[in-house]
Formats: structure tokens, sequence, C-alpha cells
């Protein structure tokens, strides 16, 4: 199991080092910002939403490793998604980190995201792993109209 840990831990630091679609989303049709003032985690999720499905997912903001390392990773496994998809894997993922489901419950299908499932023994950590989710989950519901001065 360590060696897991350890290849698990590799993979939040190089999310958190390197992280994946980061930067703002020119033209997105939806965006919504994620604050956890418990930990200092400030993030704002950009994406388009075509016939149902993610076409493009981004992030920008500033935060701490796991919160860096989740929006990145996130981004990653919702890109192509439908909608219900993408939902779907966001329950998957907040059962795996509350402790509601094992990884041996989630299958495949949450694939990387998998690393998080220690998060759930530091209850404050599970704000920071879920905060990118919680804003994507909010763009994703919310469309955001785009001011346009022409
Ligand atoms: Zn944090």
């Amino acid at each position: 199991m360590t060696d897991l840990d350890d290849l698990y831990q590799e993979l939040i630091l190089d999310h958190y080092r390197r992280p994946r679609n980061f930067g703002r989303l020119e033209g997105a049709d939806r965006h919504a910002e994620g604050n956890n003032p418990l930990c200092g985690d400030r993030l704002t999720v950009f994406l388009n939403l075509r016939d149902d499905v993610v076409t493009d997912v981004m992030f920008e903001g500033a935060g701490c490793a796991i919160s860096t390392a989740s929006a990145s990773l996130m981004t990653e496994a919702v890109k192509g998604k439908t909608r219900e998809q993408a939902e779907k894997l966001f329950r998957r993922f907040h059962a795996l980190i509350t402790g509601k489901e094992t990884v041996g419950d989630n299958g495949p299908e949450l694939g990387k995201l998998k690393a998080f499932a220690g998060v759930g023994q530091y209850p404050a950590r599970v704000k920071c792993a879920t905060l990118a989710w919680h804003a994507f989950d909010a763009a994703l519901n919310n469309r955001f109209e785009d001011v346009t001065t022409e």
C-alpha cells in the first residue's frame, strides 16, 4: 500500500507543480468561482458546454497542493464527458473522499481521481479536494451571460 500511496502523492505533486488546463478559457460560456476561506484556496472554473457535452474546461486561481491538483485532475476527468457523466463522477468522487465509498466500490471509472482517497482522513482537506468540483458544478448549472459592448 505504501508504494501506491507514494505513487498517488507523486501524482498530486505533479499536478500541483504543473497544473493541466490552467488559465482563463477565453469566451467560455460558463464559469464559477470557488472559495475555501478555511485554507485560502480560491479558483475559477471555466467551461464550454455543447449539446450537453463538456467540450472544454480550464481553471485559474491559487490554492494549496490538494486544491490545485484536484482542479487539474478534474479538468482532465470531465473534459469530453456529458453533463450527466460529469455529475455522476462528482458524486462518486465526493463519496470516495468522504469515506462513503471505498476505491474498490468505484471501479476503474474514477481513474487518477482515486489519488485523493486518502484525503478523507483529513476532514479539513476534503473542502480543498472538492472546491474545484463545486465550482464546476455551479458553472454547469448556472449559465453565465457574458457582457459584451457589441
Ligand atoms: Zn486547500
